[in-house]
């Protein structure tokens, strides 16, 4: 690490931008180069109108050469948006890029202040001083550089994990594909048929799943589950934990013996208890990979000691009870985070009787009951009687837009009922279709011909949110809704309400504290920048995609995991990752070895070592994020954050305070 301070005297650069008019239009850019042009140091002061443009970032670069300047200011965005364009622009005129220092005076002025011109120009002198005065202390850094394993973990087996494992592994990497079910597929394999298209969703689905199993790059790891994550970006040291399934997979060649003999039957989750399955089951016709499976929850020799029918009548030898837990250890230099959604449960929407009455299903519920391989083998009949509807509703946003529940829109539910309703048409022309709606969102590539299609075919669309949803003794329902086109009350029946159940996120709590991932405020993992960095996270290696970040149709969801296998590529392919050296670094003669740092560092890079007999802690450079959390907490001052330094930020504080007392 190379951090010793510049012998040559200062001569900084200060470069402010105008953005447009988004900061020019608020402050007087004029005005603070010239204020700029006499702090301590400035050799050099100008403005532009597009800095972050090829003219922009050449002036920069002209001027550090011609000028001899040895330290640049640059007055702009929010450096989360450009700091890195504009050390890449240092770097190129031949400067240590930790010699740049940025003033954000769009966000923090110009956007806040924007009626405020004056006060906003005041505040962005202020900014500006504080980032020439901190560059007189800024030290030249070297960036740290790591080896990187070629290999990867994805967690997530539906569309999403598949699309981004047979990406990565087309490309050569190894791949671990962890999947907590027994099978890949995620709620795509539940999906009868795809809108806008009609496409059947096993049929696009399954050969994927197929692929990913037979792959020589991809080891799947069904059944499973991450326990610990360690390590650091390039060289992540993973442990998974593979549930015992009760079955040998080598040796089941899925007959169906053991299901057709055993006792237990018990509502089968993945037709979302619309239908049953044995305690020893595949949790669907198609699943990959085709091995059965025992639920000890349910099993009876599990429970209760008794049974082990499956095991007598298996040809194969292939049930196995010893099985135990088993941990594998893997060592990835990346990961991706795929771990889908669940539907909002639809019983907290107590107005609409979902739970209490028969006839009020949900719209995945659906879903398996049109499916030729689901629980009616097709047909579309009501809970209560097994009769075909012949007035069906279809209510939206249940879950969804509303301050209640959540706030945000789960995209795919109007397309869902869209295609639902079709589906219903399509069986009976003459049944009464009705989608109520709070707006229709067809936002995709041939939805809103798709919405044309349907309503052609004499599906109805209301525009009002139903207030309550009452049942007869017949199991019929009565809708009270407002035609918010009309303003009118109105009360009509059904024979079979659905719901369009929102999009919540997987209980993915354990897996976001092992790998120390945020959310956003809806629960969804955030990536780094929802613009910019759209596939990343906050922590360097690690990448999400699909409704894992946040409700998503399938076409969209496979877009983005191939841009995950993409972005995780592109570090793999490099060999070598670099690291920020903006870390914390321990004075040796002052630390006491109190380890107050090491609990405090959320990121587990500090430990204590001892030397010459004394305890002394030690920053791991690589894990660090320079937080910067263990410099405030250590007692004696031993903690120096480099680019950060107690001097930089006095030097700041006091930029600020002369400057607004003047
Ligand atoms: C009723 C309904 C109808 C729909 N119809 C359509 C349609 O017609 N067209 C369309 O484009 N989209 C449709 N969608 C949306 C579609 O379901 C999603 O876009 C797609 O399934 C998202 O895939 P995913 O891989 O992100 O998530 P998921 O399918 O949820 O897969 C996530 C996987 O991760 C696994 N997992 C979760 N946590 C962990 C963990 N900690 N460790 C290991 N594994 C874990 C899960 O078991 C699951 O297998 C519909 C959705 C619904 C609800
Ligand atoms: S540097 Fe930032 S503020 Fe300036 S033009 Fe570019 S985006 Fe706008
Ligand atoms: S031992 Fe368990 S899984 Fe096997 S037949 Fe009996 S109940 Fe079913």
């Amino acid at each position: 690490m190379k951090d010793e301070p510049l012998k040559e005297p200062v001569r900084i650069g200060v470069f402010i931008c105008h953005c447009g008019s988004n900061i020019a239009g608020t402050v007087n850019v004029e005005a603070l180069a010239e204020f700029s042009g006499k702090l301590p140091g400035v050799e050099f002061s100008t403005h532009y109108v597009y800095l972050c443009s090829d003219p922009g970032q050449g002036l920069i670069k002209d001027n550090v050469k011609q000028r001899g300047l040895n330290r640049v200011v640059v007055a702009a965005c929010s450096p989360r948006m450009h700091e890195e364009t504009f050390r890449r622009t240092v770097k190129e005129s031949g400067l240590n890029p930790y010699l740049l220092e940025v003033a954000n005076i769009r966000e923090q002025c110009s956007w806040v202040h924007m009626n405020q011109k004056e006060a906003a120009t005041e505040k962005a002198k202020a900014l500006v001083a504080a980032a020439v005065m901190k560059s007189l202390h800024n030290e030249p850094l070297e960036p740290l550089t790591i080896e990187v394993e070629k290999s990867v973990l994805v967690v997530g087996g539906g569309v999403a994990g598949i699309q981004a494992s047979l990406d990565l592994a087309d490309q050569g990497f190894k791949v671990y594909l962890v999947e907590k079910q027994p099978s890949l597929g995620g709620h795509m394999a539940q999906l009868d048929k795809t809108f806008p298209t009609l496409d059947c969703s096993s049929c696009i689905l399954t050969p994927k799943m197929v692929e990913a199993s037979r792959h020589e790059n991809i080891e799947l790891l069904v059944y499973s589950e991450v326990k610990s994550v360690g390590g650091n970006v390039g060289g992540f040291e993973v442990t998974v934990l593979r549930k015992p399934r009760f079955v040998r997979e080598e040796l089941c060649r899925a007959c169906g013996l053991c299901a057709e003999k055993c006792p237990v039957r018990v509502p089968n989750e993945f037709d979302m208890g619309l239908g049953e399955r044995k305690a020893i089951y595949i949790p669907f016709p198609q699943a990959v990979p085709l091995k059965y499976t025992i639920d000890p929850e349910h099993c009876l020799y599990h429970q209760k000691g008794v049974c082990r029918v499956c095991e007598k009548f298996c040809p194969e030898k292939a049930v196995d009870f010893d099985q135990k837990p088993v941990e594998v250890k893997l060592k990835v230099g990346a990961i991706v985070i795929a771990t889908g959604y669940e539907p909002y449960d639809c019983s907290q929407k107590y107005e609409y009787g979902y739970g209490r009455y028969k006839n009020v299903i949900t719209n995945l519920e659906f879903e398996r009951m049109v499916s030729a391989s689901g629980p009616t083998y097709g047909q579309i009949l009501r809970p209560s009687d097994r009769k075909p509807p012949r007035r069906v509703a279809f209510l939206q946003c249940v879950g969804s837009r509303d301050v209640n529940s959540n706030k945000y829109c789960s995209r795919i539910c109007c397309m869902a009922s869209v295609k639902q309703a079709h589906q219903v048409k399509e069986k009976d022309p003459s049944s009464d279709v009705v989608i109520f709606y709070t707006d229709l969102r067809c936002f995709g590539k041939g939805y809103e011909e798709f919405l044309e299609r349907v309503q052609g075919e004499g599906v109805k669309v209301v525009r009002g949110r139903v207030a309550e949803v009452l049942e007869d003794v017949s199991g019929n329902l009565r809708l009270r809704y407002e035609n918010t086109y009309l303003g009118e009350v109105f009360e009509e029946e059904f024979d079979l309400v659905v719901l369009a159940a929102g999009l919540i996120p997987s209980d993915v709590e354990e897996l976001r504290t092992i790998l120390k991932l945020s959310t956003t405020p809806d629960g969804f993992l955030a990536e780094a920048h929802p613009k910019l960095r759209p596939v990343e996270t906050f922590t360097d290696g690690i990448y999400v995609c699909g409704t894992a970040q946040g409700p998503k149709d399938i076409p969209d969801t496979v877009a983005q995991a191939s841009a995950a296998a993409s972005r995780a590529s592109a570090l793999l392919s490099k060999g070598v990752v670099t690291v920020e050296p903006i870390t914390a670094e321990v004075d040796e003669d002052r630390c006491g070895g109190c380890g107050l740092c090491v609990q405090a560092c959320f990121f587990n890079a500090i430990e204590l070592e001892v030397r010459e007999g004394m305890k002394r802690s030690k920053v791991n450079q690589v894990l660090c994020k320079g937080c910067g959390v263990c410099g405030a907490t250590c007692p004696s001052g031993a903690i120096k954050m480099r680019h950060f330094t107690d001097e930089q930020l006095k030097s700041e504080v006091e930029a600020i305070l002369s400057t607004v007392r003047r």
